[in-house]
């Protein structure tokens, strides 16, 4: 069958259910994950960046009001100590000394504390080791706090003796007479260890990368995990600008670096100061690659789960279908035949199956009754003579002995006219019933055309077939016919080979020992003359 091979040979290159299915759920658990990961991705990512910033924020918050606090105890200390100093005029140079080195030590507030007077002579100094005792002040800052006369804080700045990077902080000094004396000052070495290292620790980096930095009411870095930045001026970060603007806040910001953070920062009251903690963006990408990396860990399992199902649920769908086109291909074959009817549990499969399963029933059925309207006698139910011929031949073929009767009924033509075409028709099957009656299952039966009937008799000879023939004739002497008068026939044999081993020849000459059987009388069977036949040959 070229055609539906070619259509079969089509169908591998068109998609499978099942590679359909898999397909469809793949792209569809695919769209999902991609819309779920997203949208997890998205909320995650602005939740982190929302606790983040808080959680930053809350951090400089805490800071600065410990600055505030620090700040403050460090102004009233010195308050304190500018109050001792009243009497200065009574005290003598050691005690002088010995207060300033006893003050410095039990706070550690300064990394070291002067005595200025108000000519702008340090009279003293601790510890001894800075040795600018004796000698007249020249910095800027400690300029600034003399001429103030009032609660002084410094900018960081480098002094030009020591070329320190300080904060200088003073409270003025007046005498019981209230005769302004000079003022008292504290340095904090901003490179050194010092009270901020103290509070907050020598670190101030984080292991995730988060860290903090102060600055001055200027924008100089006073506390910076690198020291190596420490008094840079960093005015031109956004968030250290609202800082000296005295706000407190939470932002995205882009450092000096071009590196993104994310920070929260939070003035000092007391000075002016502003504390920022920042966390690097990838800091929180990490976290977020980390959520991401979970999520499809716990989506790939029902993946798995659900591919198998799809594979196995569309291995299930595919089959009765691939049934069925295997059976309709098979149509008109020998290997086509009609399987038992399976119930499916797919609704579709199953009326499909259903309906196909009908149709070829019917079909068959149909076929069947072609095949056989094609091979017999509508009226007798015998072989016809296209059926007759074909098997004749056949056996001359095949070189199988047989023998041929010819039979025509008696006058036939009397009946129809003397009892009707109908009965006539009754006369031929009750015929039709004797001959076939008379003959073994091997043995084959024709209506050869009107009243005419042939017998071909396997590996008989012909005085078999006579004796076949008699008992045809007998059978019909001595049954009733339709017509309840005896119908008699006469017959024509002759023998394969032995008379012609050609079929046209051997019916020819069967029929002519009819036609002899008919000229001497009718009703009697006559077989084919040898002689002749042989001559013939
Ligand atoms: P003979 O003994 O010489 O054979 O005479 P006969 O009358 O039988 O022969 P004839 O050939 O003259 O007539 C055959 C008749 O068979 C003619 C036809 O009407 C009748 N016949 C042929 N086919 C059918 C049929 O199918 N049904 C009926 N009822 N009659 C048929
Ligand atoms: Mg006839
Ligand atoms: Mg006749």
């Amino acid at each position: 069958m070229p055609k539906l091979r070619s259509i079969s040979e089509k169908t591998w290159s068109k998609v499978s259910l099942t590679t359909l299915l898999t397909g469809l759920a793949s792209l569809s658990v695919l769209l999902t994950s991609t819309i779920l990961l997203t949208a997890s991705y998205q909320s995650k990512k602005q939740s982190l960046m929302d606790t983040t910033l808080s959680l930053n924020l809350s951090n400089a918050n805490k800071m600065s009001h410990t600055v505030d606090s620090l700040f403050i105890s460090m102004r009233n200390s010195l308050k304190y100590s500018a109050s001792l100093f009243m009497a200065i005029d009574d005290m003598g140079e050691d005690e002088i000394d010995r207060k300033l080195e006893l003050m410095r030590n039990s706070s550690n507030y300064f990394n070291s504390i002067i005595l200025v007077n108000e000519k702008g002579l340090v009279s003293n100094v601790s510890p001894q080791a800075v040795g600018t005792k004796g000698k007249f002040i020249s910095g800027k800052a400690a300029l600034e706090a003399l001429a103030a006369k009032e609660s002084y804080v410094s900018e960081p700045y480098t002094t030009s003796s020591t070329g320190r990077l300080i904060v200088f902080m003073s409270e003025p000094l007046f005498d019981k007479h209230g005769v302004y004396r000079g003022v008292i000052g504290g340095t904090i070495y901003l490179q050194q260890n010092n009270v901020l290292h103290m509070i907050f620790g020598d670190t101030a980096r984080d292991d995730d990368g988060s860290y903090f930095y102060m600055v001055g009411s200027d924008g100089h870095l006073l506390y910076h995990p690198d020291q190596e930045r420490l008094g840079e001026d960093v005015t031109a970060n956004k968030v250290v600008q609202k800082l000296i603007q005295g706000r407190s806040g939470q932002e995205q910001v882009v450092n000096t670096k071009g590196v993104r953070l994310l920070a929260g920062y939070s003035t000092v009251p007391a000075n002016g100061w502003g504390v920022v903690v920042v966390s690097p963006f990838s800091v929180m990408y990490e976290q977020l690659i980390r959520h991401i990396m979970t999520m499809l860990l716990y989506t790939l399992l029902p993946f798995a789960v659900l591919m198998v199902a799809v594979v196995l649920l569309a291995r299930g769908l595919a089959k009765p279908f691939v049934s069925l086109a295997d059976l309709v291909s098979h149509i008109g074959t020998d290997k086509f035949e009609l399987p038992e009817r399976k119930q499916h549990w797919n609704r579709e499969a199953d009326l499909l199956t259903e309906a196909i399963s009908l149709a070829l029933t019917d079909l068959k059925r149909q076929t069947d009754q072609l095949t056989l309207d094609a091979i017999t006698d509508p009226l007798t139910g015998l072989l016809n003579r296209r059926t007759f011929e074909s098997i004749m031949h056949e056996w001359t073929q095949e070189g199988t002995p047989f023998s041929i009767i010819v039979l025509d009924i008696d006058r036939f033509k009397a009946i129809n006219d003397t009892y009707g075409h109908q009965a006539g028709d009754e006369v031929l099957k009750y015929i039709a019933d004797t001959v076939s009656s008379s003959v073994r299952l091997q043995d084959v039966c024709c209506r050869y055309g009107g009243e005419e009937f042939v017998l071909l008799l396997h590996l008989c000879s012909a005085q078999e077939a006579h004796m076949v023939a008699e008992g045809i004739r007998a059978s019909l002497m001595k049954s009733t016919s339709p017509v309840s008068k005896p119908i008699t026939v006469s017959l024509g044999i002759a023998q394969y080979p032995l008379h012609s081993p050609s079929p046209d020849e051997l019916f020819r000459l069967a029929d002519q020992a009819l036609y002899k059987a008919k000229e001497t009388g009718r009703n009697r069977a006559v077989i084919a003359d040898t002689v002749v036949a042989q001559r013939k040959l």
